[in-house]
């Protein structure tokens, strides 16, 4: 008996600490205590009391002494990890050690602490970008009118690119000193995102210049004469840049390229590089006058050096050079961005037009893959929030507009659905992308984050643009200046592919990079593991190693006990959202848990089986989501979006349990899969979806103009002008709202006396006739039905208009 209560005070005390991540030497005095507790109550005998000290004590000092442990246990640990290790690409390597890692390490720890997420100070505009966003760009967003843009001349009137010029839109990254306008990433995505909410294809010419491209590496890793000579005329759109990577046989895996320069003697025997390219894809392209051009270097003739082959390399041409064609197009989903193949055949240009000069030549991977980590997270991601925000506006507001069945489809149930995900959808994508390029003001370079910010808003962006067509119907079909809609419904597989197609950022990137990148230990431990000098690198892995043993240990604890406790049993801060601040520290140590089994049961493997990382990756992403849903509310502070946060927290929980359900279903060692399935859900799967209640009152915040509506249409060009076809919306919703009583009353006064007219005009002129409305209430029903019309109407056109128009064209 005394045994076995011993056995439950020291199963209960080593949890406890291994649930709190104590340090190994607390263990051990804990552990001596409790065996001195035994050695007083027990009635054990002399020998089996001593052989219990003997292998406690034996164990304390392997465990406690460092060198004796490294010379006894990490030196054949290390030889094993090597062997196990999985073999990492160079451009793996820099890919990995590019940038630095954020709130995701967090997450990744299985013991988030949240004190850290609400210290995260809250981006905020400078009096300057303000006002630039309520001038130039609100001036250029009157000026677009995005049905001619895309669908007659397929092009961007001469009047924007001169308003884009004079107003500086091309240098919002480039620094003061160079005529740039120095703007935060902040700033920076609120005009990308405004912008987008008129029209992607503007939007575009926009980002380009202002994200990975010449600008953006200039900055970085320019020398200082190429920083003197190229950014003022970038920042004043003397120069039209675009960045050539993408060629036919080098998509996704954009490091296969086969683009070549070659080491030569040019002019004047000056040292040059000789250059043959194909690209396709690249924004811009057929406009562009200067190329940033991703190739392989190589000095056959050792002109440099010994190395013959220096690796990916970025140079800027010059688009008149002999040699350079250019001006072809492709026509990406009827969207009238420049953009097209380029070729060059054996262009000269001299070793200097290397970016950061000789010195960073093949340095071009890493270059690009840090420039990417932040740029990834900005442009795309603010894009598609201007078309989502502008879903949510329009949606809602056509909703309460538009009656079938004697009453507005929004009270349908089977809309509210679409409504509930419109809404809950668009705060996510909100939050997400204002979490993340907050960080990047915040000096986070996190290719992991930008990654998950890029998948999941161009993602549900999409969904959002799918439910917003179910809801307009057949307005939403029918194109035209009216529609508000159908093209950027068309356009929305464009940002899902570009700067790393979605299905490889999700099933590859985010957890591959994450894996190694944010994981508290194993960077560390591969670090040492390459380590050249022996004696450092044993040290720093016996460091990493047993630190990643304990904080495994205690992964194992946290997971049962919260699984039990629902989260319960963490410290979390108080409010309406702590039972999400648990269930999300629950989950995030159900994530390190299983991630670590898998590393452990598959190895270097894992990074092929990417149905198993893809899972893993949906877990980190939905932690990352959730926790900037959670920030965005807190900082919001606005009780009305209580409904919108929750929803988004169920819906994110219930993902984040099916995604671990799939991921120990296929888990290839049953025997581990069973275990942690015991440890993950002990009491079963208990996470529920969002109630419909919560999905009501989103829908009914987003039919009415509310305050949260307004603030999820923060920064949509709304202004009733005349190429802004949602610009009459907010007006015709109120008028609609204020006349939905008489409409009410004509319809059940009308019914009892037995009103009779072919349309609605005849019945309102019989109920002001039968003494039902007034003169007043009868004119204003039928200016509501006259506003109404216009906001449903679609447009329609003669065989020739139509053939006319661009995408009708063969
Ligand atoms: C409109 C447009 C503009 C662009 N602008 C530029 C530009 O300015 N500059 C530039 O250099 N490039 C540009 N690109 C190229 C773009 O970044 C690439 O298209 C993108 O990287 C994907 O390459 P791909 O289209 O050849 O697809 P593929 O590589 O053929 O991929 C097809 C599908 O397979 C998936 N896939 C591929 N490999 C894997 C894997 N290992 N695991 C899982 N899934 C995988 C992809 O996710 C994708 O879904 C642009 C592309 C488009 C369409």
């Amino acid at each position: 008996m005394i045994i076995l209560g011993w056995i439950i005070l020291f199963l209960a005390v080593t949890s406890i600490l291994a649930f709190n991540r104590a340090a190994l030497i607390i263990f051990t005095i804990t552990d001596a205590f409790l065996l001195l507790v035994f050695s007083v109550f027990s009635h054990a005998s002399d020998v089996t009391l001593s052989t219990l000290w003997v292998i406690f004590g034996l164990l304390a000092i392997i465990f406690n002494v460092l060198p004796l442990r490294q010379r006894l246990l990490t030196r054949y640990l290390l030889s094993f990890y090597r062997k196990s290790m999985p073999s990492l690409s160079a451009t793996e390597k820099e890919a990995l050690t590019a940038g630095n890692v954020g709130w995701e390490g967090e997450l990744f720890s299985g013991m988030p602490d949240w004190s850290k997420l609400q210290k995260i100070p809250a981006g905020k505009l400078s009096a300057e970008e303000a006002a630039f966003l309520a001038g130039p760009v609100e001036e250029l967003c009157a000026m677009i009118d995005n049905w001619d843009i895309n669908q007659r001349r397929f092009n961007i009137p001469a009047e924007i690119w001169q308003h884009l010029k004079k107003h500086g839109f091309f240098g919002l990254i480039i620094p003061k000193q160079y005529g740039g306008k120095q703007f935060s990433a902040l700033a920076h995505s609120q005009v990308i995102a405004k912008v987008s909410s008129v029209s992607i294809a503007v939007a575009t010419i926009v980002s380009v210049p202002n994200s990975l491209g010449p600008a953006e590496l200039l900055l970085h890793y320019g020398t200082d004469a190429q920083k003197d000579y190229y950014l003022p005329r970038l920042a004043s759109g003397e120069e039209i840049p675009c960045f050539a990577l993408t060629s036919p046989l080098a998509g996704s895996d954009a490091s296969a390229i086969v683009d070549e320069g070659v080491i030569c003697r040019g002019e004047n025997n000056q040292l040059s590089i000789r250059l043959n390219w194909d690209k396709r894809y690249i924004t811009l392209s057929p406009i562009a006058t200067l190329i940033g051009l991703a190739f392989k270097l190589y000095d056959p003739d050792h002109l440099l050096g010994e190395q013959e082959s220096l690796g990916i390399t970025c140079a800027l041409i010059s688009a008149h050079l002999p040699g350079v064609k250019t001006g072809r197009r492709h026509f990406p989903l009827c969207c009238a961005f420049p953009n097209g193949p380029t070729q060059g055949h054996d262009v000269m240009i001299p070793l200097d037009g290397i970016i950061g000069g000789a010195a960073m030549a093949g340095h071009g991977w890493r270059m690009l893959m840090e420039s990417l980590a932040a740029g990834r997270s900005i442009s795309l991601p603010a894009m598609v929030t201007g078309g989502a925000k502008r879903m949510l506006y329009a949606s809602g507001a056509y909703a309460r507009i538009r009656e079938q069945f004697h009453t507005y489809i929004g009270s349908f149930g089977g809309v509210q659905e679409a409504l509930t995900r419109i809404g809950g959808y668009t705060y996510l994508v909100e939050s997400l992308r204002l979490f993340t390029v907050t960080g990047i003001d915040n000096g986070l370079r996190s290719a992991v984050a930008s990654a998950i910010s890029k998948c999941y808003t161009t993602a549900l962006s999409r969904e959002i643009h799918d439910h917003a067509m179910d809801i307009h119907g057949g307005k939403g079909i029918c194109m035209g200046p009216s529609n508000y809609l159908a093209q950027t419904y068309i356009e929305s597989p464009i940002s899902i592919t570009v700067e790393g197609a979605n299905i490889l950022t999700r099933s590859m990137i985010i957890f591959g990079q994450g894996a190694i990148r944010c994981h508290p230990y194993i960077l560390a431990e591969m670090n040492a593991v390459a380590d050249a000098n022996e004696a450092r690198g044993l040290r720093a892995f016996d460091q990493a190693i047993f630190a990643h043993a304990g904080y495994l240990i205690s992964n194992f604890a946290r997971a049962f006990s919260l699984s039990m406790s629902f989260g319960r049993l963490c410290q979390t801060p108080s409010g309406p959202l702590k039972n999400y601040y648990q269930q999300f520290s629950q989950y995030s140590a159900l994530f390190a848990l299983s991630a670590d089994m898998a590393m452990l049961t598959i190895g270097g493997k894992l990074k092929r089986k990417e149905k198993l990382s893809g899972r893993l990756s949906d877990l980190l992403s939905m932690l990352y989501m959730g926790s900037s849903a959670i920030k965005y509310y807190e900082l919001q502070d606005e009780p009305e979006m209580l409904p919108f946060v929750s929803w988004v927290c169920d819906e994110l929980l219930v993902q984040m349990q099916q995604s671990l359900h799939e991921f120990l279903l296929n888990l290839p060692n049953r025997w581990v899969a069973c275990v942690l399935r015991v440890l993950v859900f002990p009491l079963g799967r208990r996470v529920q979806p969002p109630r419909d209640q919560r999905g009501t009152e989103i829908a009914k915040l987003l039919l009415s103009p509310s305050r949260v509506r307004a603030r999820l249409s923060q920064h949509v060009y709304t202004a009733a002008t005349v190429h802004n076809p949602i610009g009459l919306l907010d007006s015709v919703l109120a008028q609609v709202i204020a006349a939905e009583s008489l409409e009410e009353k004509l319809y059940h006064e009308g019914k009892r006396l037995k009103i009779k007219g072919r349309n609605f005009a005849e019945k309102v002129r019989s109920a002001l006739i039968a003494g039902i409305l007034t003169e007043s209430e009868a004119q204003q029903l039928l200016d509501t039905e006259n506003a109404r019309l216009k906001i449903t109407a679609v447009d329609d056109f003669s065989q020739e208009e139509l053939a006319n128009m661009r995408c009708g064209e063969a």
